[in-house]
Formats: C-alpha cells, sequence, structure tokens
C-alpha cells in the first residue's frame, strides 16, 4: 500500500507536535474528545431534523479505553464518522490555514506558543504518540476505512471492518524519555482526572470501563474485582449549570476547550435569563485580539443552542461590530430548530436576545473600567479601536453604547482617561474639550499647538489612533461639552489683551503675510499671527471641517490618490526673534524672505509630521540661509 503525503503546511504542524517540547501535552486529550463530541452534535443534530434518522439517546457516547500492556489508548465515538475522502481532507491538511500563517510568525518558539495558542486539534495526538490509527465509517455508509500514520512521513488509507457507525483513534503512547513521561497516558486514573478537568461538562458520556473492587459477601478480607462502565464527565453543559457551583478555572477551561481564544479571557459573565424569552449565556472578552481580529476574514459571532443543541457556530446576528472581539454562546429553548440563517435575522427573540447581550457586555466593560481599571486598561489597548470605529459607523448612533467606553490619555493625568472624568475635572471658565492629534504621546506633547491650552492649565486629550478625530466628529460632544482641536481656529480661550494684541499684530503686518503667502503659491489659505505659539517660531493650523490629521489619515487609505487637502493656516509668532529676522528681510531683502517663508513652512510641515514637498530644494534654502 502506497503512502500518501501530508500537505506541506500539514507536514510543518506535524513536525511541531512530535518535536514539541511543550509541558501540557496532555491537551491532546481534550482536542480529541472535543472533535468527537462535535461529530455526535452532527449525528444529533441530523437525528432531530431528519425523519429518516433515527436514534436513541443512548446511541450516543465517547468511549476512552486504556491498555497497558500494549501501550494503547483509544478515544472512540458513535459521531458522524468519515468518509474516505474525509479522512484524506480532513486529517491530512489543515483546515485554517489562516492561522496557520500566523504560527509561522511564532515557530522560533519551537511550537509552545502555537500550541498554547490555537489548540491545535487532531494532530496533538502526535505529542504523546508516534503511530496513530482511525477507523471510520460515516453515517450513512456501509463502508468504513482506516487511517494510519506514523508521523511525518505520510500516511495510509485502505478499507477496513467496523461495525458501527463512528470513529476510533488509536494511539500507541511513546516510551518514557528522560523529560517527559508518557506513561501517565495508560494509567487509568490520570485519564480519568483528565477528563475531569478539560471535558467534564461534555454533553456526552464519556465512558471507561473501571475496575471495581468489593469485599466479598460476609467476608472482612476477601475481595471480588469486576469491571464496569462509569461515566467519568457531569454530562451537563456548564451554561446549564449554577454559577455557584462553578469556579474560575471551570470558565478559564471551558473557553480553551472551545478554542475561544489563546489565553485565558479577561473576564467572563454567566447569563440565565428566565422571561418571555428564556435564554442561558456565557460571555467571554478575550485577553488579546484574536489574530485574525483585525483582517477581512475576521468573522465575529456567538455559538447559538437551541435547547442544548448546537444550531449555528458563529450567529453574527447577536453581537454588533464594535463588540465582534467578544465570544461564548447563547442556548434558548425558545428558537427553532431548523431555523435557516436568514429567517434568523428577522427572528424577533434572537433581536431580543441580542440587544440584552449588548447591553450585558456594555456593563460588564464599565464595571471592570471602575473597579479593575488595570484589566480594562489592558482591554481598551486591544479593542478600544473597535469601539471607536463603532462610533464612527452609523453616524455616530452608538454614541449612547459607546462613549463612556471610550477613553484618551490625557496630557495633565499622564494616562488614559475617560470622558466623563475629563469632564469632571474641567476649569470653570474651560467652554471646550481640548484634544491634539499625533502619532504617539511623545511627540504631540511637543506640537507648538498645545502651548496656550497647556499653559491655561486645561487638560488635553492625545488622539493617538487614526481613527480618534473621525470617531470624535461623529459623537460631536459628550455631556454638552464640544470638542477642540488645539489647532483649530477659535480656541474659545479669553485671554485678555492677547486678542487686540494679535488684532494688531495682524493688521501691522499685513502687507508681510499677504507676501509670504505668495510666496507660498497657494500651500496656505492664510497666513496670520498666532494666538497659540508661545516658544515655537511657527505652526500649521487648518480651517474648515477637515484637519490636517485627517488629510494625513485620508491619503494614506488605499484607494486615495493624495489629493485631499485640508485648508492649512500658517501661524506666525511675532514675538518669537525670528520674526524680526522675518521682518528685516520684507524691508531690504525680499528674495531672502522667500526662502525663510519656505523654510518656515516647511519646518511646520516636519512638526506636523507631514512630508516636505522638495525636500532638496529645502535642503538648499537653509544653507543658503546659513551664509
Ligand atoms: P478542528 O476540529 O479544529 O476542525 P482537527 O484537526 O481537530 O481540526 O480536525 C479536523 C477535522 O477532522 C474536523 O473538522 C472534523 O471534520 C474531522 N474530525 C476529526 N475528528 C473527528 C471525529 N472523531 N469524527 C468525525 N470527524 C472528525
Amino acid at each position: 500500500m502506497s503512502k500518501k503525503q501530508f500537505k506541506a503546511e500539514s507536514k510543518r504542524l506535524l513536525d511541531l507536535m512530535i518535536n514539541s517540547i511543550y509541558t501540557h501535552k496532555e491537551i491532546f486529550l481534550r482536542e480529541l474528545i472535543s472533535n468527537a463530541s462535535d461529530a455526535i452534535d452532527k449525528s444529533y443534530y441530523k437525528s432531530l431534523t431528519d425523519s429518516n434518522i433515527v436514534f436513541n439517546k443512548d446511541d450516543f457516547y465517547i468511549r476512552i479505553e486504556v491498555d497497558e500492556d500494549n501501550r494503547t489508548l483509544i478515544i472512540s465515538d458513535t459521531g458522524i464518522g468519515m468518509t474516505k475522502e474525509e479522512l484524506e481532507t480532513n486529517l491530512g491538511t489543515i483546515a485554517k490555514s489562516g492561522s496557520f500563517d500566523f504560527k509561522e510568525n511564532n515557530e522560533a518558539k519551537d511550537g509552545i506558543d502555537i500550541i498554547g495558542q490555537f489548540g491545535v486539534g487532531f494532530y496533538s495526538a502526535f505529542m504523546v504518540s508516534n503511530d496513530v490509527t482511525v477507523e471510520s465509517k460515516a453515517l450513512g455508509s456501509d463502508e468504513a476505512y482506516r487511517w494510519h500514520s506514523t508521523g511525518i512521513d505520510g500516511y495510509t488509507v485502505e478499507p477496513w471492518e467496523k461495525d458501527n457507525v463512528g470513529t476510533k483513534i488509536t494511539l500507541k503512547i511513546k516510551e518514557n524519555t528522560e523529560d517527559n513521561n508518557y506513561d501517565e497516558f495508560i494509567d487509568v486514573y490520570n485519564i480519568k482526572s483528565l477528563v475531569k478537568k478539560y471535558s467534564n461538562f461534555i454533553k456526552y458520556p464519556i465512558k471507561m470501563n473501571m475496575k471495581k473492587r468489593e469485599l466479598k459477601e460476609g467476608s472482612k478480607d476477601e475481595y471480588i474485582e469486576y469491571y464496569e462502565d462509569e461515566t467519568l464527565n457531569s454530562m451537563v453543559p456548564i451554561w446549564r449549570r449554577n454559577k455557584s457551583e462553578l469556579k474560575q478555572e471551570d470558565y478559564e477551561n471551558f473557553y480553551m476547550d472551545k478554542h475561544f481564544g489563546f489565553e485565558k479571557p479577561l473576564k467572563y459573565s454567566h447569563v440565565s435569563v428566565e422571561g418571555l424569552t428564556s435564554y442561558n449565556a456565557i460571555l467571554y472578552i478575550p485577553s488579546k485580539a484574536q489574530y485574525d481580529f483585525y483582517t477581512k476574514e475576521f468573522e465575529k459571532g456567538l455559538e447559538l443552542y437551541s435547547n442544548g443543541v448546537l444550531i449555528m457556530e458563529k450567529c453574527g446576528d447577536l453581537l454588533p461590530d464594535y463588540f465582534g472581539f467578544v465570544q461564548g454562546l447563547v442556548d434558548s429553548a425558545d428558537l427553532s430548530l431548523n431555523i435557516s440563517r436568514e429567517l434568523l435575522q428577522h427572528d424577533r427573540q434572537l433581536q431580543f436576545i441580542a440587544k440584552k447581550i449588548k447591553e450585558k457586555i456594555k456593563s460588564e466593560l464599565l464595571e471592570m473600567q471602575k473597579d479593575e481599571r488595570d484589566k480594562y486598561i489592558e482591554f481598551f489597548k486591544n479593542f478600544g479601536r473597535t469601539l471607536k470605529y463603532g462610533l464612527y459607523q452609523d453616524w455616530g448612533a452608538n454614541k449612547e453604547m459607546l462613549q463612556d467606553l471610550i477613553m484618551f490619555y490625557s496630557s495633565t493625568e499622564k494616562k488614559l482617561v475617560t470622558l466623563d472624568e475629563y469632564v469632571s475635572r474641567m476649569k470653570e471658565d474651560q467652554k471646550y474639550i481640548y484634544y491634539a492629534t499625533g502619532e504617539n504621546v511623545d511627540k504631540i506633547s511637543k506640537l507648538p499647538q498645545t502651548e496656550l491650552v497647556a499653559d491655561k492649565g486645561y487638560e488635553i486629550l492625545y488622539f493617538t489612533d487614526e481613527i480618534d478625530e473621525f470617531a470624535i466628529k461623529m459623537l460631536m460632544n459628550y455631556k454638552e461639552k464640544e470638542f477642540k482641536s488645539v489647532s483649530s481656529n477659535d480656541l474659545g480661550i479669553e485671554s485678555d489683551d492677547k486678542e487686540n494684541e494679535n488684532d494688531t499684530d495682524n493688521d501691522e503686518n499685513k502687507d508681510i503675510f499677504s507676501f509670504m503667502k505668495e510666496a507660498l503659491n497657494n500651500k496656505v489659505v492664510e497666513v496670520k499671527a498666532s494666538k497659540r505659539l508661545k516658544n515655537h517660531p511657527v505652526c500649521l493650523s487648518s480651517k474648515g471641517e477637515l484637519s490636517i490629521e485627517m488629510e494625513k489619515v485620508l491619503n494614506m487609505m488605499p484607494d486615495s490618490n493624495g489629493n485631499i487637502h485640508a485648508e492649512k493656516v500658517l501661524e506666525i509668532n511675532t514675538n518669537h526673534e525670528m520674526f524680526s529676522i522675518v521682518k528685516n528681510s520684507y524691508n531690504s531683502d525680499k528674495e531672502k524672505l522667500k526662502k525663510l517663508t519656505n523654510v518656515l513652512y516647511n519646518q511646520a510641515l516636519l512638526i506636523e509630521g507631514l512630508p516636505i514637498e522638495d525636500p532638496v530644494q529645502y535642503a538648499n534654502d537653509v544653507c543658503e540661509l546659513m551664509k
């Protein structure tokens, strides 16, 4: 019989498994049991929806057999089974190729991250075995097949005899090594405790034939031994159990078991609602963004059960996009088993549940923000951007939902703060919520535009995410306080004489400014005396709706042609000694002023983090002026 080759990426994953130094090799059992349970789910679902398929409740189970002498561990199920083709495609290739792309980047650590992060399914068997056999008979088929592999060099598939529908996986357990005690995987009691630890809430019985010992009747020291099937797991799914019986660890194990995320979740919430529409839900906030979370491929959604039967793996309608990171499940007896995806969207009950879940997530997050600020900051670093996108989408329709969840770095607090905290700290004479945009906190704090506002003692929010300013434009105001960019023309700051002084400045220097504007060839709509500068000679501000930061972001969009321009204003600090040079040049050397204007304008661009249009010209001008 000829050997077939694994597909290239399967080979690499397999290689990682075989040579893995991962310490939690025991998770292979969880993976195989979880596959078995999924396979039974599929049969069970068929039996409920297809009248030709009839099962008894007792027909569904998973069995574990341990043979110490032959060093084998067998996991069999009465699930849907696999055809010959399915054996080859399901076990010869990796379905989730996307996740493997990511894995490659992490390979350096010997696959440790990968295994921990993804729970790699069937292939994890190769962590404890170098001889794996899968016998399977598919539901509705008369033929059975046997898949066999001893590792990297390929696998065989051949016709086989198997009485019942389902799958039987036989692992020949590795010999002990210096570093690894593989004997624990042929130790009945250890296997039993692993099942309890990882698979306790699997819906179907996980049975094992256990040796029992009893005192012989009428005897005090003579025992009889016999074997009896024991169900190792409790079977009641976790979401139907009483919260008080469950420990944090149970929720975390369930999370890992379901592959909801790669690390322990940041927070979980267990909801049981009785009413017109009753449902149970478990919701998780992951501690890290899923590897594909910020890609187009990411599919949000919760598992959806109808009275304990899985009807949809990812029900997207249960989560708004801005809470798309939430993982978990919903089970409701009020949902029909046979409902189609299209109908589901319009299902009143589902809409009701979705609304409740949305509110629950919000309140959980607010609670975390209030009581566990560090945790919330961690959460916000991962998912804050999604919340802000949520504000931006739908033209601010989600304002009520999201405005209290977002945070920004504060110039005075030197950490992330909420809008509520900002407003509560506002000075009596302060009209606006001030913000400044830039690449990062450090750069923003050096922006000359912030000087006046900061000098007034007002707090400034730093917008470092591209989306920030757009989101805020949708929000418009918070608690009736408008947002104001420190670069905007009207800062609403009453500065006694400054206002008049400023007007005089502009009048006096009218000719100089218009000469400078001319020299800049319409790159700016105005040159004027600045009200906000103190230590810097120049800065840029903008007129109109479009800010300079927004120009940057919009021009970076994939389909932009770089044609978006904010109406820029070159502001000059007339108290700066540079301005006396400008004045002198205007009177004695207009050519010099042209160069000076160009250099000043380019400096203002650089401070804004914008590219200068002609670096060579700029360098030449600087040299000329230095002469
Ligand atoms: P995953 O379970 O994450 O899809 P696996 O590598 O564990 O990845 O399994 C690959 C596929 O093989 C499964 O999606 C399923 O279709 C099939 N499979 C695995 N184990 C069984 C089983 N016990 N019964 C039926 N099909 C199975």
